[in-house]
């Protein structure tokens, strides 16, 4: 838990936002600013500022594997809740700051309810 990380406050009740879905280890929010018609946030309820800093400071390779394939897990099935699927839907996740990270708690984007566009850039 870091006081002055948005999402660590999130994840305290300190900000309210309701959650989508939540589970031992995460919690899914719809983004602030949306991006879609349905742009939900997953994040981890433990602090990690990144996907990188997941793989090299956690606690080993396996726990980084097991973590990030229980969040694009979580994605999916928030996706399936929100009726995303068999449309389709985007999983983004942003990685420091040319990756476009804004908020240094990691988390997984998803995007749907319209055409997506392509392009990432
Ligand atoms: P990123 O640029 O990948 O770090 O994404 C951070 C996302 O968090 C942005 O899409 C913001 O709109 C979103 N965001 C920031 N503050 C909040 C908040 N209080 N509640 C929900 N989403 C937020
Ligand atoms: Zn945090």
């Amino acid at each position: 838990m870091s006081t002055s990380c948005v999402f660590c406050r999130i994840i305290s009740g300190e900000i309210p936002s309701p959650r989508i879905l939540e589970t031992e280890s995460a919690i899914v929010i719809r983004d602030i600013q949306p991006q879609a018609p349905t742009h939900l946030l997953v994040i981890p309820k433990k602090h990690c500022a990144s996907l990188d800093e997941l793989f090299t400071v956690s606690s080993g390779a396996e726990e980084a594997v097991r973590s990030a394939g229980e969040l694009l897990s979580i994605a999916h099935r928030a996706a399936q809740l929100q009726g995303l699927l068999p449309g389709g839907f985007r999983t983004v996740i942003n990685t420091g700051e040319q990756g476009g990270q804004t908020v240094f708690h990691l988390h997984v984007h998803v995007l749907g309810g319209r055409s997506l566009a392509g392009g990432f850039a």
